[in-house]
């Protein structure tokens, strides 16, 4: 008999024994935020950075402070600077008594004015900052988005089947609504497919493919770049076969699980598994990049031909080594970039002549602006980063 799932019943959460306590993203956690925008600038967003060190040393909050006080200095108006100085203190408070154990980045955005208090724990490094303006600056997590991969992961017995997905190194299970009306039913969230079958004989049969039909629309409806499916090397090959074929060419990889694996070991079989496709595609994307620089064809190495190359939206695919910065400059009329790399700082905007003002990081601007003309981006973590940090270099692959 057909089973009628409604996808809408399936929820996804995080199981509750995960310590960790990570938060994913998705666009749908990220909508409200995306929506809100005020007359006046009233949010403060903050990205800080709570790895062990930065808060035993106590130099998050530090440098909070100093981040806050450089906006305290350009804030005239006294009404703005109090709503400034309460929201910096409300993070302020956060890191003092709330934040419970140290992790890689805190982002936090605050607005009494809009009734705003997010708090994001994020399992990957971005860059310590501070804005106060109209709306949340949303733009480092939309990259952060964009440039991990969602991995699915579908765990199978021969009676019952979980589901996951895993991004930027962290798990979650999927828990089903549905399940939550069968009696006597585990405390875990698996499907398990008993209750629906009349026959006992080809239960196992069905069980597979409602467990294919469910990956492949869990696939679809969650954007799962790529699947692992786990459990049996006969259960696998049988859900692997029901699979429907564009389905089937995610699936990056098969691993021997039980049934019963908790989230921890799961998560690190996945993680072992990622980081091993990571290392490959970086080291091929860099390669590419190396080659058709070389050839001087679609392809550019450096600073100057790099971020020349972003300003004219040529970037298919940027390549930055995780933690490069540069200081440079960028314009105010058409918001080209310029590295700091010459004896001589420009006076003018090269590209048209413009206002320049000084920027921390262009690095940082450039994979912004590579994702707004639709390209994408890879952060070289492997082996190969260190080459290329020490180096510092930035490529990309060029559409024309
Ligand atoms: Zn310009």
């Amino acid at each position: 008999m057909a089973v009628n799932l409604n996808l809408d019943d399936i929820r996804i959460e995080l199981i509750g024994d995960d310590e960790r306590g990570f938060d994913f993203l998705t666009p749908e956690t990220l909508a409200p935020l995306t929506e809100l925008a005020l007359p006046t600038r009233s949010v403060l967003s903050a990205y800080l950075d709570i790895s062990p060190d930065e808060v035993a040393t106590g130099q998050v909050r530090l440098k909070l402070k100093n981040m806050a006080r450089s906006w305290q200095e350009s804030i005239e108006d006294k009404g703005e600077r109090r709503a400034f100085d309460e929201e910096v203190s409300r993070v302020e408070n956060y890191l003092r008594y709330e934040l419970k154990e140290p992790g890689r980045t805190l982002v936090i955005f605050s607005s009494k004015a809009a009734d705003l208090w997010r708090v994001f724990h994020i399992p990957v490094r971005i860059r310590t900052r501070l804005v106060w303006d109209e709306r949340p600056y949303l733009r480092p997590l939309l990259t952060v988005m964009d440039e991990y991969e969602r991995y699915g992961v579908v765990l199978v017995s021969r009676e019952e089947s979980r589901f996951f997905l895993f991004y930027m190194g962290e798990i979650a299970e999927y828990s089903f609504s549905l399940y939550d009306y069968v009696p006597n039913r585990h405390k875990r969230g698996g499907w398990a497919q008993a209750r629906f079958q009349r026959h006992v004989d080809d239960h196992a049969l069905h069980h597979f493919k409602t467990t294919a039909e469910i990956a492949a629309r869990l696939a679809e409806r969650d954007n799962w770049q790529r699947i692992v499916l786990m459990g049996t090397e006969e259960n696998v090959a049988r859900v692997r076969e029901y699979l429907p074929k564009a389905i089937q060419e995610r699936v990056a990889g098969e691993l021997p699980a039980n049934i019963n694996d908790n989230l921890n070991t799961i998560r690190d079989k996945v993680l072992a598994l990622e980081q091993a496709i990571e290392r490959q595609v970086e080291a091929r994307r860099v390669e590419a990049v190396i080659t058709a620089a070389e050839k001087g064809k679609n392809g550019a190495l450096g600073y100057a031909d790099v971020l020349l190359a972003v300003q004219e939206g040529r970037v298919d695919l940027l390549v930055v080594p995780e933690g490069l910065e540069h200081p440079g400059w960028e314009c105010e009329r058409c918001g080209g970039l310029i590295a700091d790399i010459l004896a001589d700082p420009p006076k003018a905007c090269p590209y048209c002549g413009g206002p320049l003002k000084e920027v921390e990081d262009v690095v940082d601007l450039a994979m912004q602006k590579v994702l707004s003309t639709g390209g994408t981006i890879e952060v070289l973590r492997g082996p190969i980063r260190d080459q290329f940090l020490k180096e510092g270099i930035i490529g990309a692959l060029l559409r024309y």
